[in-house]
């Protein structure tokens, strides 16, 4: 498959699954903008890899939880590369405690950043995707959106929104030839896993019938799959990447 000639937008590119997005995406071929909050030198650092493989990669810091960043964000992909044809969001959080001390400000942190930031790129390339007739919008939801989570509640309510965005969006984008997919990875070794406690990652583990984390890259190629021009017929799909965590 080749996505030679496509221009990509990754939300939260500079590390993690997202960093692993960016690169794949440009293993095919598409130009890579990669957007990030703070960690400018993590964003650089993946938009040099992306150049190595010989397309054109830019970085946009931008706080997804911002409707006018979101906005402004897509307005300079637009101009960078000239169209949009491929959004991942992927941007996310984490505010992990039992519900009953999760503060309102965590909860709407989350939200905030996980579903509303998806909904407002979302809504950022709305037109000029319906207009050139070609998209692809990839969600990045997780398996405890599917299945809830002890002491996830702010983080999966969110996962679990970002299905419905998918499939409501999937449904008014349909005719316009752009597709709207959701990706729901298990527990994946990042930044974000890497502070779990020891025994929280042995439990974990013992839920996973593969027996073991997956990597950023499993997440990638589940993401290069729905951003392909084979994948037209595809939409409104969630994909579970979690060795079998969900079944
Ligand atoms: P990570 O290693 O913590 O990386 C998070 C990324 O999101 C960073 O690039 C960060 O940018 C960016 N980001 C955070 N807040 C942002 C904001 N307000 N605006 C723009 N960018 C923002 O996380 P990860 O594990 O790769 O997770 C990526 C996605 O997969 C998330 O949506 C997560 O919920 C989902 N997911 C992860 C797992 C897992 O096991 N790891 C499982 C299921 C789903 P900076 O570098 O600038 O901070």
């Amino acid at each position: 498959m080749s996505l030679q000639g496509r221009n990509a937008l990754v939300t939260g590119g500079s590390r993690g699954i997202g960093r692993a997005i960016c690169l794949e995406l440009a293993r095919q071929g598409a130009n890579v903008a990669v957007n990030y909050a703070g960690n400018a030198q993590a964003a650089e650092e993946t938009a040099a890899a992306c150049r190595e493989l010989g397309v054109q990669a830019v970085t946009i810091r931008a706080d997804v939880a911002d409707a006018a960043a979101c906005e402004a964000m897509v307005k300079e992909v637009i101009s960078s590369f000239g169209s949009l044809h491929i959004l991942v969001n992927n941007a996310g959080i984490t505010r992990d405690n039992l519900a009953l001390s999760i503060s309102e400000a965590d909860f709407d942190a989350v939200l905030d950043t996980n579903l509303k930031g998806a909904f407002c790129c979302c809504k950022a390339a709305y037109r000029p995707m319906m207009r050139q007739r070609y998209g692809r919008i990839i969600n990045m939801s997780s398996v405890v959106g599917l299945r809830g989570n002890a002491g996830q509640a702010n983080y999966s309510a969110s996962k679990a929104g970002l299905i419905g965005l998918t499939k409501s969006l999937a449904k008014e984008l349909a005719a316009r030839k752009v597709t709207v997919n959701a990706v729901a990875p298990g527990f994946i070794d990042t930044d974000m896993t890497a502070v779990l406690p020891e025994a929280a990652k042995e439990a974990l583990l013992k839920t996973i019938p593969m027996a073991r984390l997956g990597q950023p890259e499993d997440v990638a190629r589940a993401v290069a799959f729905f951003a392909a021009d084979e994948t037209a017929y595809v939409t409104g799909q969630v994909l579970c990447v979690d060795g079998g965590m969900a079944v």
